[in-house]
């Protein structure tokens, strides 16, 4: 699949606040059949993911950061159930959620993540805390859920997470035998540009269905699943983590960009059908750059994905092919 939504021009210059803003979300990439869905669940998908734009959006319209918009996008998508992040999340082999978050702001290169937590409600909230209260830029484990606690984040216990769909995937990956389930995956993220020409990305994750006990994907590992520099662009990604930690794919489309040179959707489709492909890495990104051009790509039969530019309609997508 390729997807690019242009940026059209603005009347203004990158960088003016007046200049438009463009947002984009995904809740994972998977091997879908045209015919997995009902079309009840279809519609279930579509909502969530135009609940998550417009939470951007409400940030954005009243000139709010890119930073504050991912976050306001992810909390819906962490919420959701139907994803695999916050509540809904996939289990471990042992039936607990481990969750993954991370953000990173443009402007700054600041970034925060946190692998492996169990009771903060919000990992997403938890990486921003990391990124903003704390000198470090990731915390893992029961640390992390600590330092959220104490940055005042709220607490859950874990089966909060849990839900019976998903009890459900780990008995069937268990009865399998497979290591980790690869063929779906729910994973969310959001990319923005804000009308102040700022980009911000934010990913969040329970992983893989039937993990190991303490594996930590890309999500939460800066330049493999989550990157943002003003520079070049933001990119989220959503796949099969080991590949995209190994291939550095958010970092290395930013670096195509900013130091080749090249068009967003090139950069994207030279990792996503290139250096991805070659390892056998299956998945997707989504990336807007410093322009408002907002690339969608996976390398599989669907992902997820909604989309907005100011001053144009929301859309929601599944299948590679819509
Ligand atoms: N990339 C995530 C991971 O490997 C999984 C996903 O995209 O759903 O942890």
């Amino acid at each position: 699949m390729s997807m690019s939504v242009s940026a059209t021009p603005t009347g203004h210059t990158d960088g003016d606040p007046g200049s438009r803003y463009a947002v984009a979300v995904h809740g994972g990439a998977g091997r879908y059949g045209a015919d997995q869905f009902s079309d009840a669940q279809k519609a279930a998908y579509h909502a969530a993911l135009a609940e998550a734009l417009a939470a951007a959006r409400a940030v954005l319209e009243v000139d709010g950061t890119a930073v504050d918009a991912a976050e306001a996008a992810i909390v819906v998508l962490e919420d959701t159930p139907l994803f695999n992040a916050g509540r809904g999340a996939v289990l471990t082999h042992e039936g607990v959620a481990e969750l993954d978050a991370a953000i990173m702001d443009g402007a700054t290169l600041a970034a925060g993540s946190v692998a492996g937590v169990t009771t903060t409600r919000w990992p997403i909230r938890a990486a921003r805390a990391v990124m903003e209260k704390s000198e470090h830029v990731m915390l893992q484990g029961a640390g992390a859920d600590a330092f959220a606690r104490a940055a005042g984040l709220e607490q859950v216990a874990n089966s909060y997470f849990v839900t019976p769909e998903r009890q459900r995937q780990l008995e069937r990956a268990r009865a399998r035998g497979e290591a980790a389930n690869i063929s779906k995956f729910g994973t969310v993220g959001a990319v923005v540009r804000d009308r102040h020409g700022n980009l911000a990305a934010a990913t969040s994750t329970g992983g893989l269905t039937n993990k190991r006990w303490g594996r930590v994907g890309d999500s939460p590992v800066i330049g493999a699943g989550t990157y943002a520099d003003n520079a070049s662009c933001a990119v989220s990604a959503t796949g099969h983590g080991e590949y995209f930690i190994r291939a550095t794919v958010a970092r290395t489309i930013c670096a195509l960009v900013e130091m080749k040179g090249m068009a967003l959707a090139d950069a994207v489709r030279q990792v996503v059908h290139g250096k991805l492909v070659a390892l056998g890495g299956e998945g997707g990104v989504i990336a807007v750059d410093a322009h408002g051009n907002i690339v969608l790509e996976t390398n599989i039969a669907g992902m997820f994905r909604g989309w907005q530019r100011e001053g144009e309609p929301p859309r929601t997508a599944i299948m590679a092919d819509e």
